[in-house]
C-alpha cells in the first residue's frame, strides 16, 4: 500500500486517481486544511489528521501495510510565505521531518517528495536543469530546499531512498472533470483569470509589469497535473526497482508570460478578461523554465498534455463545472 500524504489536495488528489487506476492500493493522510474530501475516490481510506503528529503516524504505519510514502502536503503560497515564514518552515519542513522519522521507525524506505522550482531562486540560466544552483528567494522555496537536504542526510544515515520532483507550475485538471483545482483562497494565476472571465472577480491583477522579460511580466513553465501524477508513479517504480535517490525537474521547457497566459485563457474561454496592472508580488523570480531532459531519459517520463491550450481547456472546463 502507498501512503499519500496531502492526497486530498490539488496535486495529491490527481495522483491518487491516477495511481488507483493503475491498480495501486492507497491510503491518504490529510488534515483537510486545504484538501477536499470530495476529491477522493470512495474506496480510498482517508485519515484526517496532521502529518506532524508522531502518534498518529505510528497508528497509520501499524494499521496499514505501507511500502512507500508519496508526500504532497505543504503550504504553497509564495507570497504568504514571505509574510508568515514560520508557518512554512513548521509545516513544510519540521512536520515532514516527523514523517521521515516515522518511516525510519517503521522501516519504510521509499519516499517521493513534492519539491519545487522555488528551490532554485532567481535563474542563472534557462531552461533550468538539475545542476542549476539552488538559492531560494522565499521561505516557501527554502522550506522545500531544507527537506531536499534532509533527504540526502536520511539516505546516508538510514538508507531512506527518495525521489524529489521539482515541479514548475502545476496547472490544468482531470480531463474527465471529476476533480480539479480548488484553493481557498485562490491565488494561482490560471484559476484567478478564469474567475475574472466568469465575473466572479472584478479583474486579474498582473503582479509586476517591469520585469526584465519581453513584455515585462513574469514567465513560468506550466505543466499538466496528470503529467505530474505520471512522474510520481514512474519515480516510485524506479525506486522500487532498486535505483538510488535522485532529483528531477518537471516542466515542459516552454515559458509563458502572465500576459500570454491571460491571452491564451481568453482564447480558451472565449471571453475577455479585465486586467489591472499591480505592483510586483514579493518572492517572485522573473522567469522559471524547466529542462526536464533528465526526467525524460531516466524516468521515461512522457508528458501527455504538454500543450498550454490543452492545459487551459481542462482548467476551464473544471472551472465551469466545479464539484467542490
Ligand atoms: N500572478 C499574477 N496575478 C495573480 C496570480 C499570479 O500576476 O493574480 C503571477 C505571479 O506573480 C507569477 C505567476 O502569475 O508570476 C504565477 O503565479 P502562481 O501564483 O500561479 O504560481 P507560482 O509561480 O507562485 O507558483
Amino acid at each position: 500500500m502507498i501512503l499519500v500524504i496531502g492526497g486530498a489536495g490539488y496535486i495529491g488528489s490527481h495522483y491518487v486517481r491516477y495511481a488507483r487506476e493503475q491498480g495501486e492500493k492507497l491510503v491518504v493522510l490529510d488534515n483537510l486544511v486545504y484538501g477536499h474530501k470530495e476529491s477522493l475516490p470512495k474506496d480510498v481510506p482517508l485519515i484526517e489528521g496532521d502529518m506532524g503528529d508522531a502518534a498518529l503516524l505510528d497508528h497509520v504505519f501499524t494499521t496499514y501495510p505501507i511500502r512507500a510514502v508519496v508526500h504532497f502536503a505543504a503550504f504553497a503560497y509564495v507570497g504568504e510565505s514571505v509574510i508568515a515564514p514560520a508557518k512554512y518552515y513548521q509545516n513544510n519542513t519540521v512536520a515532514t521531518l516527523a514523517v521521515l522519522d516515522a518511516m525510519v521507525r517503521h522501516n519504510v524506505r521509499s519516499f517521493i517528495f513534492s519539491s519545487s522550482c522555488a528551490t532554485f531562486g532567481n535563474p542563472h540560466y534557462v531552461p533550468m536543469d538539475e545542476k542549476h544552483p539552488q538559492d531560494p528567494i522565499n521561505p516557501y522555496g527554502e522550506s522545500k530546499y531544507f527537506v531536499e537536504r534532509i533527504l540526502r542526510a536520511y539516505d546516508t544515515a538510514y538508507g531512506l531512498r527518495f525521489v524529489a520532483l521539482r515541479y514548475f507550475n502545476a496547472a490544468g485538471a482531470d480531463p474527465e472533470g471529476v476533480i480539479g483545482e480548488s484553493h481557498d483562497p485562490e491565488t494561482h494565476l490560471i484559476p484567478v483569470i478564469f474567475q475574472a472571465a466568469m465575473g466572479a472577480r472584478a479583474n486579474i491583477k498582473v503582479f509586476g509589469t517591469d520585469y526584465d522579460t519581453p513584455d515585462g511580466t513574469c514567465i513560468r513553465d506550466y505543466i499538466h497535473i496528470l503529467d505530474i501524477a505520471q512522474a510520481h508513479a514512474l519515480a516510485l517504480k524506479r525506486l522500487e526497482e532498486g535505483d538510488s535517490s535522485d532529483f528531477f525537474n518537471l516542466g515542459n521547457g516552454q515559458g509563458f508570460s502572465v500576459r500570454e497566459v491571460i491571452a491564451a485563457c481568453e482564447k480558451a474561454c472565449g471571453k475577455p478578461v479585465p486586467i489591472e496592472e499591480a505592483p510586483r508580488r514579493a518572492g517572485d523570480p522573473p522567469r522559471l523554465i524547466a529542462s526536464a531532459d533528465k526526467a525524460h531519459t531516466t524516468l521515461g517520463w512522457k508528458p501527455q498534455y504538454a500543450d498550454i491550450d490543452t492545459i487551459l481547456q481542462h482548467a476551464w472546463s473544471w472551472e465551469q463545472n466545479r464539484r467542490y
